[in-house]
């Protein structure tokens, strides 16, 4: 019997298969019409269906739920074109739906599979049957998708104020540079609204530090709830608020700031025992050519604010608009 015999072929055929029935991969050929013509221990493993039962079987017919249109057309340009073909987890989390095989967080609902066709040619250099390598890439899978959670709520901190979730003075103040900068462009209005409450430090010192926090939690809760959600809130300072009003003039913004007081002077923030009323300053000013950056606008608001201020409080000033 030489090399080359049929015989020969089978049996090396054999050992390569006694090979692959040990990997810790799913292995998988199909001839052209999609018949199942190896389906290792893995793949036995996982699917709970025996190579014995499904051995020429078409596997769109044994597996309905595969992504038929998307796959045929992958499998029959691995034919055509007798290049290799890889799909990712990324684009597609499985193409199984098998149960996660070492679960280290639990927190994977299956398991996340990479995927590798493979031509495989005949001795005549022909390409009857294509391979299929399926990798179990959940371990992989789930680092990355928590990293990028991580990611996420890494960001979400940096820019949000911790006692009231509004914007942090840094992204805030980003947003509104960002606003400005925009507005030379399409000469959009908006205002900025400051805001400081009134003699926040006896609400300190008369009910404590918690009660104080209490206050600025609630406040804050109503500059979400009288504005849209396009309109930039963010904490300042202290008990010093702003709000980016977009697509708003100075007149159209009224129509925020008067809720704003009528909120504001219904207010009753109750903590403990005690019953806490406060009042605000604001300063209101609408974005203009006349600024040349984005601190100049906040200046003027500031002044009006202060304005608001030396006068009494509890009263909104507006400067620089020009009509
Ligand atoms: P005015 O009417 O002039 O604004 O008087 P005010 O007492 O509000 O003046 P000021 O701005 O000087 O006081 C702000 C106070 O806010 C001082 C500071 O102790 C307090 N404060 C700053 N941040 C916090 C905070 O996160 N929680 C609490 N409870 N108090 C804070
Ligand atoms: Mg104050
Ligand atoms: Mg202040």
């Amino acid at each position: 019997m030489n090399a080359n015999s049929p015989r020969h072929e089978i049996d090396e055929l054999h050992l390569q298969l006694g090979l692959l029935q040990t990997l810790d991969v799913g292995l998988i050929v199909l001839n052209k019409d999609y018949q199942i013509h190896l389906w290792n221990s893995f793949m036995e493993n996982h699917s709970g269906l025996l190579h014995s039962k499904l051995f020429k079987r078409n596997i769109f017919e044994a597996f309905p739920e595969l992504p038929s249109q998307w796959l045929r057309h992958k499998i029959d340009s691995v034919f055509l074109l007798k290049n290799r073909s890889f799909i990712t987890w990324e684009q597609r989390p499985y193409l199984f739906k098998f149960k996660p095989h070492r679960p280290i967080t639990g927190e994977a609902p299956f398991m996340y599979q990479n995927a590798t066709l493979i031509p495989l040619k005949s001795p005549g250099g022909e390409v009857d049957n294509v391979g299929i390598i399926i990798y179990d890439v959940t371990d992989a899978a789930i680092g990355k998708i928590g990293l990028e959670e991580a990611n996420t709520q890494l960001q979400h901190l940096s820019q949000t104020d911790q006692l009231t979730s509004l914007y942090n003075r840094g992204f805030w103040e980003a947003r509104l540079r960002h606003e400005f900068d925009r507005f030379s462009r399409t000469q959009a209005p908006s205002s900025l609204l400051m805001m400081d409450i009134d003699h926040f430090k006896k609400i300190n010192d008369n009910f404590g530090h918690p009660a104080g926090d209490e206050v600025l939690r609630q406040m804050a809760a109503i500059l979400k709830d009288v504005t849209r959600t396009t309109d930039i809130v963010g904490r300042y300072g202290g008990e010093e608020f702003g709000i980016l009003l977009i697509d708003s003039n100075a007149k159209q913004s009224l129509r925020v700031t008067e809720r704003l007081r009528d909120r504001i002077s219904r207010l009753v923030v109750k903590h403990l025992n005690d019953e806490i009323r406060f009042t605000i300053s604001m300063g209101l000013t609408e974005i203009s050519n006349s600024f040349q950056t984005h601190e100049q606008w906040i200046q003027l608001a500031d002044q009006a604010l202060y304005q608001s201020k030396s006068n009494g409080r509890d009263r909104l000033t507006i400067l620089g608009t020009e009509d």
